[in-house]
């Protein structure tokens, strides 16, 4: 046990952001319903008037995907020149789009500040998953992940968050014709997955505004339980997005005892295992329908053993779970190998004997560096990459 301890966060300052535009004006993407009718009233559109010009704003940006006010043909010619006076309707920029062998598609995405995150979608049978990033690098420092060696540069906006499944629309071609409204199973983007970079639950009101959004009937509207929200263990906000979202969790768990859970996934140090199942546990509306799932990374001799295996299932006893094992993506300077094919399939084997759905995932995009944990800004990674602590566990 020689390894340096890893801090749990880095030493970064988290900045807010106003929902102002790259040319100063107000963009629209983003506010809440409530903020978008008191941006309109701001801007001198009669009181009794607003909720009603709100929701046809609202549905031309989020239903049908307009982005010039001179298209909204709903609304007056006076009215839209006003809109484009005071507003803009904008979506992060498109730097790179690369597609995988396997059809997986990553976005590298430039917003405010010259900064750039990562999506990436994800088409599946009968679905089609979008990852998105809720940060820019990310506070915490989990040894296995490679956006845990960038800084925390800032929090996404809502507009940014929002925009990501904005910008994969426009991609996929995905806004409504005449006449057509797919229904969930059919479409190309039906689920959302906030696994990219970034921990979600420290950025908790600019991920919820931005999933109200996703989720508004009269919009992208997608269903609360095509949701997922990844956390590491950020056990006080875990009731909160129950609450507040109410989309389904899933929990970076990856270890069976503190020690080792501590040194792959640091926030332990602040909110061990214990008191993390404690907060699944409370976890509203759990049952087996709306199952937390828990990710488990399989990393070569270090959480992979029967043992691990056998203590995994004790430790979740009563909570209806299942279990996605993730064989390690590798990385450039990553300190860690990937579990054999064997010896995941062993140790999903008694996960699954023991009641549990224990699903391997299959790395998706790896060619273009898209699979899990394997997302960094491009600025970074052309940067060397930091040196990291050597698993030495
Ligand atoms: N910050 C959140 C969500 C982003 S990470 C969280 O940690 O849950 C999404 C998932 O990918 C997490 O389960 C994370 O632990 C896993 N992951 C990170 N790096 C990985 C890697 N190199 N290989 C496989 N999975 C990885
Ligand atoms: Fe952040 Fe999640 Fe990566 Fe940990 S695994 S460093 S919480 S993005």
């Amino acid at each position: 046990m020689t390894a340096p301890a890893t801090p749990i966060t880095q030493d970064v300052l988290t900045l807010p952001r106003k929902p102002v535009a790259t040319d100063g004006s107000t963009n629209l993407v983003g506010l809440t319903r409530d903020g978008l009718r008191d941006a309109l009233i701001a801007a001198g559109t009669p009181e009794r008037q607003a909720k009603m010009r709100a929701g046809q704003v609202w549905q031309w940006i989020y239903q049908k995907g307009v982005r010039e006010f001179e298209a909204m043909t709903n609304l007056a010619k006076p009215y839209r020149a006003m809109l484009a006076d005071h507003f803009v309707i904008e979506v992060p920029q498109v730097v790179r789009r690369e597609v995988s062998a396997d059809g997986t598609r990553k976005y590298l995405l430039r917003i405010a500040g010259g900064h750039e995150v990562e999506t990436v979608y994800i088409p599946e049978e009968g679905r089609g998953t979008l990852c998105i990033s809720s940060q820019v690098g990310c506070t915490l420092t989990c040894s296995f992940c490679h956006t845990g060696t960038q800084r925390l540069v800032r929090n996404l906006t809502p507009a940014e968050i929002v925009g990501q499944i904005m910008v994969a629309r426009d991609d996929l071609g995905e806004w409504p014709e005449p006449g057509r409204n797919p229904k969930d199973e059919t479409r190309l983007l039906s689920n959302i997955v906030l696994m990219g970079m970034g921990e979600p639950l420290y950025n908790f009101e600019a991920v919820r505004d931005g999933m109200r959004i996703a989720m508004d009937p009269e919009g992208i509207s997608l269903s609360r339980r095509r949701i997922t929200l990844s956390t590491s263990g950020v056990v006080p906000e875990i009731a909160r997005a129950a609450d507040e979202i109410g989309c389904l969790l899933a929990v970076s768990f990856h270890a069976t005892t503190d020690d080792v859970r501590d040194r792959l996934v640091p926030i332990n140090k602040r909110w061990n295992i214990e008191s993390l199942l404690d907060a699944l546990r409370a976890y509203p509306r759990l049952s087996n329908s709306e199952r937390i799932t828990f990710e488990y990374v399989m990393l070569d001799g270090i959480n992979d053993s029967d043992d691990d295996a056998r203590r995994l299932v004790k430790l979740i006893e009563g909570i209806p779970a299942k279990i996605n094992l993730i064989p390690f993506n590798e990385w450039p300077g990553a300190p860690y190998r990937r579990s054999s094919n064997n010896r995941i399939r062993a140790f999903a084997d008694i996960v699954y004997k023991a009641g549990y759905a224990s699903p391997i995932r299959t790395p998706r995009g790896e060619d273009i560096m898209a699979a899990c944990g394997q997302l960094k800004s491009e600025t970074e990674r052309a940067r060397r990459t930091e040196r990291r602590a050597p698993a030495t566990l």
